[in-house]
């Protein structure tokens, strides 16, 4: 247990759903907890030997949550596949298929721990990270973890189970999850959900072992209909759509975390809304892929749970938010559009990343919830009140350098400065050891049938 600390002097914002926002504001942390949430002069009175951390009048918010990472991706920045990928299939087969399998101890560690510093970097205190490195399995997680425990952060795990792999990659999938799952189970701030690839790359067969073998209360994370694609071959080729799918084997419910979900038709939203499923929507991601945009607006009428994730692009959680704001409004050419549903991602993130790791406060700064603080160095130039943060964060905040990450009463980041992680090392590191990497990468080949090599070949078109 860590001594008490006082975040003060910053424009204190409660939580993502009707804040209350006082302007002289401070947070008090004590051990794990946060303990008190008022004006600055209060709280210094009541806490006079706590360590002070000043926020140079800018904001003080709950730590983020970012529902969709990977962190594995962090060696593939400036990589060149060396080949055409003219679609998104393409791109998964030539590119992110290759780069998993290419994947090795060392890379897993150093790649989960590259991000584990830009989440601190960026003010997320919470992640949801998707894995995936069928060269190396089991006990990928545990570095994964390794890496999250490292950083100071609080994360959801998951091994990406998919059949095109073969079925030893299948069932090594399986059993990496439950092993994690087992063992973090009472775990205070690392869990697991068990991971599936999406629909087009998991059997019937797969999907049954999973539902059969999952520990009772265990959700699922999935990519769903981020391209066509995966609606299409699903129908094709077991005559259901992902999200029927899902539901049929009774993977749907209240734990289930659908990242993407953009081709997806109003009957299935009303299935995802009904079984009180989420979908994650990652807006940097799909615009880099040319796959589509999700329809907010049509998604939430159904009633749907929509929360926000970075799916590798990054790690900066309020840019991601800004992103899908703009992007909401550009791509439907409509002005008006993102004070209703936007801000709500961010309340959907919390309340996820709450019920995973049962702490129902989560995303609140309020007396007895986690203390997952941050301070953004962003100091208001105009009026700022309960009525118009969310304006505040998209116009202005939401671009500007994180100063101080208090994750679980721990301090991170320090003025800007790690405490837990060194990102320089890090790099130094990464940059030797992703040269490794992407030699093996180019000696892989592609054409990977996503069902399989001992799937049907009529069925495995990358179209
Ligand atoms: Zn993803």
């Amino acid at each position: 247990m860590s001594g008490a600390i006082v975040l003060g002097n910053g424009h204190v914002v409660t939580g993502w759903e009707d804040p209350t926002v006082i302007s002289e504001g401070a947070v008090a942390c004590e051990g794990d907890r946060i303990v008190a949430v008022g004006p600055e002069a209060e709280i210094r009175a009541a806490y006079p030997a706590a360590r002070y951390l000043d926020a140079g009048r800018g904001l003080i918010l709950p730590g983020l949550v970012n529902l969709h990472h990977h962190f594995y991706s962090a060696l593939a920045r400036g990589l060149d596949p060396g080949v055409e990928m003219l679609d998104f299939p393409a791109v998964l087969d030539r590119l992110w298929w290759r780069l998993d399998r290419a994947l090795d101890a060392d890379a897993v560690r150093l790649s989960a721990l590259l991000s584990a510093a830009d989440c601190v970097r960026w003010g997320c205190t919470t992640v949801f990270d998707h894995h995936a490195s069928p060269s190396f399995i089991d006990g990928s997680l545990d570095l994964v973890a390794g890496a999250v425990n490292a950083a100071g952060i609080s994360a959801v795990l998951c091994y990406e189970v998919t059949d095109r792999n073969g079925p030893e990659g299948t069932a090594a999938g399986i059993a990496e999850n439950l092993g994690f799952l087992r063992a973090h189970i009472d775990d205070p701030r690392i869990r697991g959900v068990f991971g599936l690839h999406a629909s087009f790359t998991i059997s019937e067969a797969t999907l049954d072992t999973v539902a059969e073998s999952r520990p009772p209360g265990t959700g699922v994370h999935i990519h769903v209909a981020e391209h066509p694609v995966d609606d299409r071959f699903s129908r094709e080729t077991f005559g259901a759509t992902p999200v029927q799918r899902l539901q049929r084997h009774g993977l749907l419910d209240d734990r289930a975390l659908l990242a993407h979900g953009i081709h997806v038709e109003d009957e299935d939203y009303d299935r995802v809304a009904a079984a009180g499923s989420t979908i994650i929507h990652n807006p940097e991601s799909n615009a880099n892929n040319g796959v589509g945009r999700l329809d907010i607006p049509r998604a939430a009428g159904h009633g749907c749970a929509i929360g926000l994730g970075t799916d590798g692009m990054s790690s900066a959680v309020l840019r991601a938010l800004r992103f899908a704001f703009l992007g909401l409004r550009g791509g439907a050419e409509d002005p008006t559009l993102g004070f209703e549903t936007v801000p709500r991602l961010l309340a959907t993130n919390s309340r996820v990343a709450g019920r995973f790791l049962d702490e129902p406060l989560l995303g609140q700064l309020v007396p007895g919830a986690p203390a997952d603080v941050i301070a953004i160095d962003s100091s208001p130039p105009t009026f700022l009140g309960s009525e118009n943060w969310f304006g505040h964060l998209v116009y202005g905040s939401s671009e500007a350098p994180v100063r101080h990450t208090v994750a679980r009463g721990r301090v991170v980041l320090d003025d800007f400065r790690h405490t837990t992680l060194d990102p320089a090392g890090l790099a130094s590191e990464a940059r030797v050891l992703s040269g490794a990497l992407w030699a093996r990468f180019h000696e892989l080949s592609w054409n990977t049938p996503f069902l399989g090599p001992s799937a049907d070949a009529s069925k495995e078109s990358l179209r």
